[in-house]
């Protein structure tokens, strides 16, 4: 028995067969780089942003797609896609813009659309443009929030640019379609300790988050991040106690919600520190097979929600 919600189960159940990302790369950047909000981004930005297999953002929208099936068909057969818009803040652009993009990738083997942004670079304008494209081409439709943790202070400290209130009022707009939510998570980020670990699980939850991405932070050299990682000014947690985060985020967060990916992966090009120099799958089956020891299951301890004080009266 799976011991979490796995994406690849989940994806099977609802289209019944094996469901493949085609990252799409666009020529947008971010405003907390651009000035609007910041110059230096994130601290742990690197400038190719997250997506570092795509192809280049001047290649229009169907031809990437094109490039990215020639790979992936005859690798592994696969007949169905979901058009991941990976890079930057996908929707830090006029809507109209946003349109013409999605629009191009609603091609028939396309049965998602997966837009990663920014919790403060989603509106009603743009959602309601995103809900008529869902309804017109019959694809589903996600939208993947970088929230990275629920800590404020650290949100400040690595130089997010928002706090946990964007990614609240994002969530409640997004709600109102029918639309998917993922919420992109780092357990490790310097500042946070296990109990924002758990507080991250118990506050996707209580937003009935659809669907989680986990990663390990990695360090890319040139980014503030680095500076502090060489300086000594920040220590990263043991490749163990991410283990022992992930077990007790699982444990917390709602049954129902899917996982996307335990950790992450990253470019061994120009990074100085990334997941204990240990392949992702390892750390993956060690997650899991410690779950099993110890008994555990995704949800285990998810009984702090709908007035769990009050359940004693229920009869
Ligand atoms: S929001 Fe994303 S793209 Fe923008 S600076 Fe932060 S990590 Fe980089």
């Amino acid at each position: 028995m799976a011991v979490y919600n796995k994406y690849s189960e989940y994806l099977r159940w609802r289209y019944g067969q094996k469901i493949y990302k085609l990252p799409i790369n666009l020529p947008v950047t971010c405003p907390n780089r651009d000035g609007n909000i910041g110059v230096d981004g994130c601290a742990f930005c690197g400038e190719a942003g997250a997506g570092f297999e795509s192809q280049p953002a001047s290649m229009p929208v169907a031809e990437q797609i094109m490039q990215n099936k020639l790979r992936i068909i005859p690798k592994y057969k696969a007949t169905k896609f979901i058009a991941y818009f990976q890079n930057f803040s996908n929707t830090y652009l006029p809507a109209e813009q946003l349109e013409k993009y999605v629009i191009e990738a609603c091609q028939s083997d396309i049965v998602g659309i997966a837009i990663a942004t920014r919790p403060d670079c989603i509106n009603d304008q743009q959602l309601q443009i995103l809900n008529r494209i869902h309804s017109e081409y019959g694809v589903d439709i996600a939208i993947e929030l970088g929230l990275q943790t629920v800590n404020y202070h650290t949100l400040t400290a690595i130089n997010r640019g928002h706090t946990l209130a964007e990614f609240i009022d994002a969530v409640l707009r997004i709600k109102k379609y029918s639309m998917e939510i993922c919420a992109h998570l780092i357990l490790n980020l310097p500042g946070d300790e296990h109990l924002d670990v758990i507080e991250n699980a118990k506050i996707l939850s209580a937003l009935q988050i659809n669907q989680v991405k986990l990663h390990a932070l990695y360090i890319m050299e040139n980014t503030v991040m680095a500076k502090w990682y060489q300086s000594g000014a920040i220590q990263l947690i043991s490749q163990n106690e991410y283990i022992d985060r992930v077990i007790a985020f699982l444990s917390y967060l709602h049954p129902e919600i899917v996982v996307q990916r335990l950790i992450g992966r990253a470019p061994k090009e120009g990074t100085l520190f990334v997941n204990w120099q240990t392949s992702w799958w390892r750390i993956q089956e060690e997650i899991e097979q410690r779950m099993k020891e110890l008994d555990l299951v995704q949800g285990c301890k998810c009984d702090y929600l709908n007035g769990s004080a009050v359940r004693k009266f229920i009869k």
